[in-house]
């Protein structure tokens, strides 16, 4: 829900960064107020990953120019794990396996570090589970998956519904979803979808980085973004990802080469 005096949670300015020697984002300007819900879309290839790799504070990636202001702090100052236990969270686009390691333990050390900065107690084993027990059935998921490593040998679907088990046990101010949808049948994606409506408040804010309609029609954004070639082309309201389904992308090359022609009105 948009109120134009809700706290700012996330502020991009011009931000420019590359991978390697490649620019991927070119000036991404973007304010987040608590309570709404963003829509970040795009083709393939137009930086959407690398915009939540960046804010997530992933290695691989430098920013060159530009700032990001989370909560009125200089997010990029921060290390990736200050970021997650202040509330920054990222659900990836391709979970990682990481065998071995008791998922169930992962979820409870993370949402113990996440609990200290909120002023709650921290919790050992038996009380972890009682809470995460209670946290399941926000994405239907079966308690066998707790004793699993995490990730392990878990189907796209339980991967991105395990993602938002870890946002509902860490409760984020901000919460980036990179293609949370991608891979879930429809059942898959209308419990994570639920899941997600579910964790929404007016105190927080989610990204939802998507190229398909069809999770905007379970979980309906305050505003629409379209990225291309590094930055936010478009913004609109929750129409613009029906007009984006129906018209597709073509209008976006146009753009880019009147951009190209005209540089000084790129803001
Ligand atoms: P999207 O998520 O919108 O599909 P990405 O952010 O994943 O786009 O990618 C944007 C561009 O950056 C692509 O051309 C991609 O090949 C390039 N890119 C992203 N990450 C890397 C990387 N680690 N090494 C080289 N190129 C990369
Ligand atoms: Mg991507």
């Amino acid at each position: 829900m948009i109120r134009s005096d809700a706290p700012v949670l996330l502020e991009i300015s011009d931000l420019h960064a590359r991978v390697e020697d490649q620019p991927i984002l070119k000036g991404v300007n973007l304010t987040v107020r608590a309570g709404e819900i963003h829509a970040v879309m795009g083709r393939n290839g137009s930086g959407k990953s690398t915009l939540s790799k960046v804010l997530a504070g992933h290695p691989a990636y430098t920013v060159t120019s530009g700032s990001v202001r989370y909560r009125g702090e200089d997010l990029l100052a921060l290390a990736p794990e200050q970021r997650s236990r202040l509330g920054l969270f990222l659900g990836f686009q391709y979970p990682v396996e990481i065998p071995g390691v008791s998922n169930l333990e992962f979820l409870r050390v993370s949402s113990n570090s996440r609990r200290v900065e909120l002023g709650k107690e921290e919790l050992d084993t038996f009380a972890f589970e009682d809470l995460v027990h209670g946290r399941l059935g926000v994405v239907q998921m079966d308690a066998a998956f707790l004793e699993r490593g995490v990730n392990e040998g878990f189907s796209g679907g339980e991967k991105k519904r395990n993602e938002i088990l870890q946002m509902a046990l860490l409760e984020p101010a901000v919460a980036i979803l990179d293609e949370t949808d991608s891979g879930l049948d429809i059942d898959a994606l209308r419990i994570v979808a639920a899941g997600v409506n579910q964790l929404a408040t007016a105190d927080n804010a989610t990204l939802l980085v998507t190229h398909y309609q069809r999770l905007l029609d379970l979980i309906t954004p305050d505003y629409v973004h379209v990225m291309a070639a590094g930055r936010i082309l478009r913004t609109g309201p929750k129409e613009l990802a029906l007009e984006l389904e129906r018209d597709g992308y073509d209008w976006v090359d146009q753009e880019l080469a009147r951009l190209e022609r005209e540089p000084a009105e790129v803001v």
